[in-house]
């Protein structure tokens, strides 16, 4: 399993981002590539984009974390450097069964960053780093 996006997907994101900045929306033939390439995660995401449900958390050293609330209410932590998200969906689909090149939430970051949709955050270095190491086993 390739540990990197495919250029397919890094190349539709930046054609999202540039449609964005240009017209503000996302034209149709651009929402079809995102359900062609990430498939069920697609529509979810751009949920999630709408509601402005993805924080990026940043400390004074420049540490960054993504934070999105999913559908459920429950706070999931995304790793955008290293493609890693806490929900049970990316351990199951994404790392087990390698069915998926990612998870909603982590889309929902990806689509956020294009569309300058991120609400920001800035805690002190020892608030970033519970949420980093915050293990909470709640269904999700
Ligand atoms: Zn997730």
């Amino acid at each position: 399993m390739d540990s990197t996006l495919s250029a397919a997907a890094e190349e539709l994101l930046k054609e999202i981002k540039k449609a964005f900045q240009e017209t503000s929306h996302v034209p149709d033939d651009l929402l079809l590539g995102l359900k062609f390439i990430f498939g069920s995660s697609a529509v979810p995401a751009l949920d999630l984009v709408d509601q402005r449900s993805v924080t990026r958390v940043t400390s004074p050293s420049g540490r960054t974390a993504y934070q999105v609330l999913g559908s459920s209410g429950k706070l999931y932590t995304c790793y955008s450097s290293c493609r890693f998200c806490t929900c049970p969906a990316f351990g199951f689909t994404v790392l087990q069964k390698s069915e998926s090149l990612l998870c909603k939430h982590i889309l929902a970051v990806y689509l956020s960053q294009a569309m300058g949709a991120c609400q920001e955050l800035t805690v002190s270095e020892e608030q970033l780093t519970s949420i980093l190491l915050a293990e909470e086993e709640d269904e999700g």
